[in-house]
């Protein structure tokens, strides 16, 4: 299917590895011209090439911290009028929400929510003036399905996915969708540094603990960054003009509810 955004611009942060760059992968796969950011040249150098070489859309790389706003500045000075913004950090650590103090729930909160209402703030008006725009919030299967040790992220991404059912239909009548997706367990550093503190907690030697851990999941595996990858670049294409304010589950099957 010719998603029909080649040509296009995208800022997709915190990109260097994961689901950022997962996303980045597709798009540029989708010949748009994407931004990619990380904290560090180091960490952006590999990824570039790699995108690069693909040889659909142009790569270009940001040095900055998402959370902050002079790496904001930096990405928008960079790329002043994305079409396409998908918002994304690093997530907050797990733990017990009783050693947790403000300044724990001061850094999730800017880094899981405010970082992405602040992009959406400052480049959703030129999208619906543009006619065009594809905003993606990558948030967790934690806001439908909370795990306890995981208190700040489901506390941080539940109040942006709050704040994005408020503001997401608006912009729906000038071709402007913003949606988030739900990432279950994907294969990724970050996943499997919670499926490792998850077997230190419960005493078990990792490979047989993500074994029987997997089986849980009705798909019986992690899910696939590039399927990740794959689903933003649809969410984003033209033809997903009329899916908007949705919450949109990859989890293969884990999340038990009915909706
Ligand atoms: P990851 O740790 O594997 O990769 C994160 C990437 O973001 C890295 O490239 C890192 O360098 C970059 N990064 C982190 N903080 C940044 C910042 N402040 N500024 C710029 N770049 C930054 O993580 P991931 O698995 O790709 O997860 C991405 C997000 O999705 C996280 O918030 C995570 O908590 C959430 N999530 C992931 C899963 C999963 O299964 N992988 C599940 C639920 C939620």
């Amino acid at each position: 299917m010719d998603l029909k955004i080649a040509g296009k611009s995208a800022i997709v942060c915190a990109s260097s590895r994961g689901l950022g760059k997962a996303c980045a992968k597709a798009l540029v796969t989708e010949g748009v011209n994407v931004w990619i950011t990380a904290r560090t040249e180091e960490a952006l150098v590999e990824t570039h090439n790699e995108l690069a070489a693909i040889g659909g859309g142009k790569v270009h790389s940001v040095v900055g911290d998402v959370t902050t706003e002079a790496g904001r500045d930096a990405l928008l000075s960079a790329c002043p009028n994305p079409d396409i913004l998908v918002n994304n950090a690093g997530g907050p650590p797990a733990g017990n929400f009783r050693d947790w103090g403000q300044k724990e729930w001061f850094d999730a909160v800017n880094a899981n929510m405010f970082s992405a209402i602040d992009m959406i703030k400052r480049t959703l008006d030129g999208m619906c003036e543009r006619k065009f725009g594809r905003i993606i919030n990558i948030t967790s299967v934690a806001v439908k399905f909370s795990q306890a040790e995981l208190g700040l992220s489901n506390g941080a991404r539940a109040g942006l996915t709050g704040f994005i059912a408020g503001i997401a239909r608006e912009p729906a009548q000038h071709n402007v969708t913003i949606n988030n997706m739900l990432p279950g367990f994907i294969d990724t550093d970050r996943m499997r540094s919670i499926v490792k503190t998850k077997a230190d907690g419960a005493n078990a030697e990792l490979d047989s603990f993500s074994e029987t851990f997997f089986q849980k999941i009705p798909a019986k595996r992690p899910g696939d960054p590039d399927e990740f990858g794959a689903t933003c670049a649809f969410i984003c294409s033209e033809q997903a003009a009329y899916m908007t304010a949705q919450n949109i589950l990859i989890d293969g099957g884990m999340y038990p509810g009915t909706f």
